[in-house]
């Protein structure tokens, strides 16, 4: 794998998950697939021509480094007694943002001391997935953005 050249683009090149660094273009990302073109990480069957260039996308770097950039918690009993649609009201959600984002992504979902805890790639997914679930089935939601990390934690809880 080629590593991307550093320092191109001023201070925003040491945040490595940085969505707006520039590559070459084609870059193709060995990981996932995602063709950079025209400036954006995109699903598109470009063709691997010679001299394409490799590099992970910010998303697949996250997973990579299991580093994700926001966590949406789901808790209480009525969540217990729904868990399915709920957890496929979160997938859709994800479905929907990858249409046209297709670096947002669920990295992985755990239990997590009362907790299911899940993780993205990308702070507005985990915000959009805890207005979705209030939303649609009521419930607490809170938002904390990260202070110094860029880390959004979004907690929703329904008892009854
Ligand atoms: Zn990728």
């Amino acid at each position: 794998m080629v590593e991307e050249r550093r320092g191109e683009v001023g201070q925003e090149s040491k945040n490595p998950y940085y969505e707006g660094k520039k590559y070459e273009e084609p870059t193709f990302c060995p990981s996932c697939g995602l063709v950079y073109h025209q400036g954006r990480w995109l699903n598109e069957s470009v063709p691997k021509g010679k001299g394409a260039n490799e590099s992970l996308c910010p998303a697949c770097r996250r997973e990579r480094d299991r580093n994700p950039e926001g966590l949406v918690y789901l808790s209480g009993d009525y969540f217990n007694g729904h868990r399915k649609e709920i957890i496929q009201l979160a997938k859709n959600t994800e479905e929907r943002a990858q249409e046209n984002r297709p670096l947002q992504r669920i990295m992985w979902s755990e239990k997590d001391s009362g907790y299911l805890k899940i993780a993205t790639t990308n702070e507005h997914l985990a915000r959009r997935m805890g207005k979705a679930i209030a939303r649609a089935h009521s419930g607490e939601l809170e938002i904390n953005s990260g202070d110094n990390e860029r880390l959004v934690r979004v907690y929703w809880e329904r008892e009854e």
